[in-house]
Order: C-alpha cells, then structure tokens, then sequence
C-alpha cells in the first residue's frame, strides 16, 4: 500500500509530463472506484492545463486552470503508468491496454498517463480549488511531516495526557498527515521508542524528538523513490512503487540492527495490525 514517500515519488515521476501540460482527452473507463467518479469528468479535464501537482499527505492534487482540481488517491493497489514520452535517455512506447486501466489520460504532447487499479481502493474526485482544503478526505487531516506546523512542541502538546499507544496517535492522521504503518515502525525503531507506550507517557524531549526522525525516515524513502524513478524510466515507466530496505519492518525474527543490540525483531499485533519492532533496544 502506497505511503506518503511513494506518493510523493509518484508526483515526482508525474511532474515533468503533468505540470504545465494540457489534457488534450480523457478516457473514463468505469463510473466508479471506491467511490463514484465525477460527473462529466472526461469532459471536465478535456482542454484543460495543469496548472499544479501537488500533494497532501498521500493525495496528489492537480490544479487545472478551469479553476478545478483533480483529486488523486492511490488506494491500495493504484499505479501510475507513464509513456509515449521521452524521459531523459528512456523512451516509452505506449502499452497494450489493461484490464485495469480506469482513467488514461492523452496528454497534448502524446504523453499518455494511465491509472491503473486491479483492487479498486482508490478514488479521483474534481473539486473547486479554493475549496479543496474542505474536501471530505482532506478537511480533517493534520499538518505535514515535512511542514513547519509541524514541529517538536506542537508534537509534544499533542501527545501529552493521551492513553492510547504511540503508535496509534503516529498513525492518527488528525496527528500528523501521511504516516502509515510501515514508516511508523521505523520511525519508533530508530527513537528507540516502543510501540506499545502509551502517548502520554513519552517524556517530552522523546515526544519532540519524533520529529526530526520522522522526517529523516520519510526522507530517506523519498530518496530512495527518486532513485527507483531513474529506474522506472528505464524500465516501463511505472511510478511509485520501488524496494527499500526496511531496518525493522516486516523483519520478524531477524537480528536487531542497532549496533550493540542482540535483541530479535517480534511482531506484534496492534488494533489488528502488525507492529514491528525489538523489545530490547525500544523502550
Ligand atoms: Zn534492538
């Protein structure tokens, strides 16, 4: 399931055939997704430029100079294809037309972009742009990881007094936007934090201290997204999703990788899902 860096490295991938660029047509497969799609949808992206690709937390939002947006979110199993383009020294033909294939965009350029989608998690939405912000799956979302709302004493007052784990309140989006569960493994792994601890018994300087691992966590994965992007384009064209070497998610039963620590790697299940995490060395 994609998270905010893959996201991120799927907005990236998009960028240079996306912003700037006008939707010469737009082909609409099916009235639904998760949800259903918008009215006249084909016709409300025909002609019109891409003014902005941006992201909130795992959503890319396209702003057209219509003066409408176009809400993306990839769900569990959405992928971005991109071809007919040249990107870089990479070129790539159009593919055969997939099962999948839900909504392709036909770019002015021959770019073409097709969201694909087997599981159909995903959701596109067209919305006002100065009311995108009001958007049901946008209104309620925290700040940023990488915002300057975001920072140590707004973490810290967040947390304290809360009985529920750390992990939880990590992955409450009302929290901070974007976490999902593998970064939030990572990022307790690295603070030597427990998953287990409750929220409001975190000392401040380790409350404050979350912060800049978090970044440096979803740092490193977009960094590592951008090197897969390089890939891609040589591969098919596809975005967003590339291998990472994780440090303690989905590791059960290995070795713990802090130096010093010989303590083992244990799943445990947390509102039913899996916390990865070393009893020894997080506390
Ligand atoms: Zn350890």
């Amino acid at each position: 399931m994609p998270e905010l860096p893959e996201v991120e490295t799927v907005r990236r991938g998009l960028l240079p055939v996306l912003e700037g660029a006008v939707i010469a047509r737009a082909e609409v497969n099916r009235p639904d997704l998760r949800w259903p799609l918008p009215e006249r949808m084909a016709e409300r992206l025909e002609g019109r430029r891409v003014t902005a690709l941006r992201r909130r937390s795992k959503y890319l939002l396209a702003d057209l100079d219509s003066g409408e947006t176009l809400l993306v979110h990839l769900g569990m199993s959405g992928r971005m294809l991109v071809s007919g383009v040249t990107l870089g020294q990479f070129h790539h033909d159009h593919p055969v037309p997939q099962k999948h294939d839900h909504v392709v965009l036909h770019m002015a350029s021959g770019a073409r972009i097709t969201f694909n989608d087997a599981r159909r998690f995903g959701a596109m939405d067209l919305m006002p742009t100065d009311r995108a912000a009001q958007h049901m799956l946008l209104k309620g979302l925290g700040p940023e990881p990488f915002g300057n709302d975001f920072n140590g004493p707004y973490l810290a007052g967040r947390l304290k007094g809360r009985r529920t784990p750390i992990k939880a309140a990590l992955l409450d989006q009302r929290i901070v936007a974007g976490l999902g569960n593998i970064y939030v493994a990572e990022t307790l792994y690295r603070a030597r934090i427990s998953p287990l601890r409750l929220a409001g018994e975190l000392t401040e300087t380790q409350a404050q201290g979350l912060v800049p691992v978090i970044r440096e966590v979803l740092a490193e994965a977009i960094e590592a997204g951008g090197s897969s992007l390089r890939d891609f384009r040589q591969a098919n064209g596809e975005l967003g999703y590339f291998s990472k070497h994780f440090q303690v998610y989905d590791r059960e039963g290995e070795p713990c990788e802090t130096p010093g620590c010989s303590g083992t790697i244990t799943r445990t299940v947390q509102s039913g899902r899996s916390s990865f995490w070393c009893p020894a060395c997080q506390r």
